[in-house]
């Protein structure tokens, strides 16, 4: 039984742009589970084939090596292009910012112009960090950010500013269905021990019974979803017929401090936590105002953090004991 979208079509296949990423491989993976047909179109820049390895074996699914900023063709019918890719922690953008900026511009331009080749909807993975380093908290959609687009960050926040602006444009003036999802922090399995990121530092440092480096005094906050919840949020928006911007995210908010503290606990460990400089333009406060999406889209998180928390710390000790899988090519 094909999934349906906005009660009039159906979702027999789609291409996920950045599929063997930490969010993309979920995605692929519960897009499958739905009996959809999925294409992963991935240049492997921060992801890794390992990713999408178990889904390899599944009939529906494809994964090829490709990067959105060259072309974009895909031969056949495609209902629903998801567009992922891009570089997304702050370690990876400032190593990579201008292959950021370049799949925030162009590879949106050539994601949105598969949509409407083939009347598909789209959706634009988005992020809260284009509400910056925010005036406003908790953040709702109608608030337009506190960027500095010369900062360290700004390549990706205004790369993330450009494509929800371009996807906009295509709705308006090219009649794409189009929707926007701006996704604020994530954690769960598949997540690279070391992207930079709150969460899996700590957890391969606690782990590793190694001090846990905290950014500045700790007392910064963040609001993280487990990846389940927003894979379930981001799916639920692209079957319906709503733009957006939506936000999807946890509200749950927490200290950094706090979030290192959980995580010791969760693994055990005997770690310390060690203070260390706060990066440029790091945001001081995470919330997202959820009211939009519980109304449009009735999604509400339901894994608790200390749940996915133990799940994630589960899936870190496995993998980091495991030998490094085999490459795609
Ligand atoms: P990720 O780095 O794990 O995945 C991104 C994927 O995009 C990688 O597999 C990478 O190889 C691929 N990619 C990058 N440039 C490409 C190109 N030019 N052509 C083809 N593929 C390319 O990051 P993620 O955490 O899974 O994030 C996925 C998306 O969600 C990103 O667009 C990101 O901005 C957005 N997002 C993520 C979070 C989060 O907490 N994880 C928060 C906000 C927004």
């Amino acid at each position: 039984m094909p999934l349906i979208r906005n009660r009039a079509a159906h979702v027999r296949r789609a291409v996920v742009t950045g599929g063997a990423g930490f969010l993309g491989s979920h995605l692929c993976g519960k897009l499958l589970e739905e009996g959809v047909e999925v294409l992963c179109l991935d240049n492997f820049l921060t992801g890794t084939p390992r990713n999408v390895e178990h889904l390899l074996s599944e009939p529906g699914f494809r994964c090829l090596r490709y990067d959105v900023t060259d072309f974009v063709h895909v031969s056949g019918p495609v209902d629903l292009v998801l567009h992922l890719a891009s570089p997304a922690s702050p370690v990876d953008y400032l190593r990579f910012p201008v292959e950021t900026l370049n799949v925030g511009s162009i590879g949106t331009w050539h994601a949105l112009g598969l949509a409407r080749e083939k009347q598909a909807r789209f959706l634009l993975a988005s992020t809260s960090e284009v509400y910056g380093d925010p005036q406003v908290h908790p953040q709702p959609e109608s608030y337009w950010g506190h960027v500095n687009p010369v900062g360290p960050r700004g390549v990706y926040d205004e790369a993330k500013r450009y494509a929800e602006a371009m996807t906009t444009a295509y709705r308006t003036a090219r009649g794409v269905d189009t929707a926007i999802v701006r996704i604020f922090n994530t954690f769960g399995p598949r997540m690279r021990p070391d992207d930079g990121r709150a969460v899996p530092t700590f957890v391969r440092q606690a782990l590793a019974g190694e001090p846990i480096t905290v950014t500045g005094d700790g007392l910064q906050t963040r609001s993280v979803c487990y990846v389940d919840d927003l894979v379930r949020g981001i799916l639920a928006l692209a079957l319906s017929g709503e733009p957006g911007p939506v936000n999807i995210g946890n509200p749950h908010e927490m200290t950094v401090a706090r979030i290192a503290e959980d995580v010791i606990r969760a693994c055990g460990s005997s770690s310390t936590v060690r203070f260390v400089d706060r990066p440029v333009d790091d945001p001081q406060v995470r919330r997202p105002d959820t009211a939009l999406a519980r109304e449009r889209l009735g999604w509400e998180p339901r894994v608790s953090w200390e749940d996915g928390l133990a799940r994630t710390v589960a899936w870190f000790r496995d993998a980091l004991a495991a030998p490094a899988g085999p490459e795609l090519t």
